[in-house]
């Protein structure tokens, strides 16, 4: 279960070793595809959860 990452944007279930991934905030994001990562880089903000 550790070993699966989910698409900030949609949710889905991704695999670390093979998406696309983006930094920020000093933490590594992975993405299900291009478009997801392009919405994310546009506005971070809106899709990183605030868990602290
Ligand atoms: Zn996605």
């Amino acid at each position: 279960m550790a070993e699966s990452e989910r698409c900030p944007v949609c949710g889905m279930q991704v695999e670390p070793q093979s998406s696309l991934s983006e930094s920020y905030d000093g933490k590594t994001y992975h993405f299900c595809s291009s478009d997801c990562r392009a919405a994310f880089q546009q506005e971070p903000q809106s899709y990183v959860s605030e868990s602290t």
